[in-house]
């Protein structure tokens, strides 16, 4: 086995490592800076935020060193993990971008 793979479970197999940053660095992302399409709710719950960190695969979430919830929606991937976990309590509220605005793929 190379540093650059790992084995597959009990299969054993031998699969290729994939570097995800190298593949979301391609995307091009239209940022609506006047209408966020995710809005985070004022006091967001704090265990809420870290389970939102958890599970934002462009990891957009997070609390601070003081304990406070982060959230910039620029780098939103769109795949609306949020809004099913969230959506009504830490999330406040979650649509897609406008017309022409939010993530263009360039891979995948
Ligand atoms: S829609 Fe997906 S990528 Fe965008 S903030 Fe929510 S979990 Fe993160």
């Amino acid at each position: 086995m190379t540093p650059e793979s790992t084995t597959n479970g009990a299969a054993g197999a031998p699969r290729p490592r994939v570097n995800v940053d190298e593949y979301l660095i391609l995307n091009k992302y239209a940022v609506d800076e006047e209408n966020p399409h995710i809005r985070l709710a004022e006091l967001p719950d704090r265990a809420a935020v870290e389970r939102l960190a958890r599970v934002c695969p462009a990891g957009l979430y997070r609390v601070d060193e003081d304990g406070v919830p982060q959230f910039d929606y620029a780098g939103c991937l769109e795949c609306g993990t949020c809004r099913i976990v969230a959506e009504g309590g830490a999330v406040a509220s979650w649509r897609y971008p406008g017309p022409t605005m939010g993530i263009e793929y360039r891979y995948g």
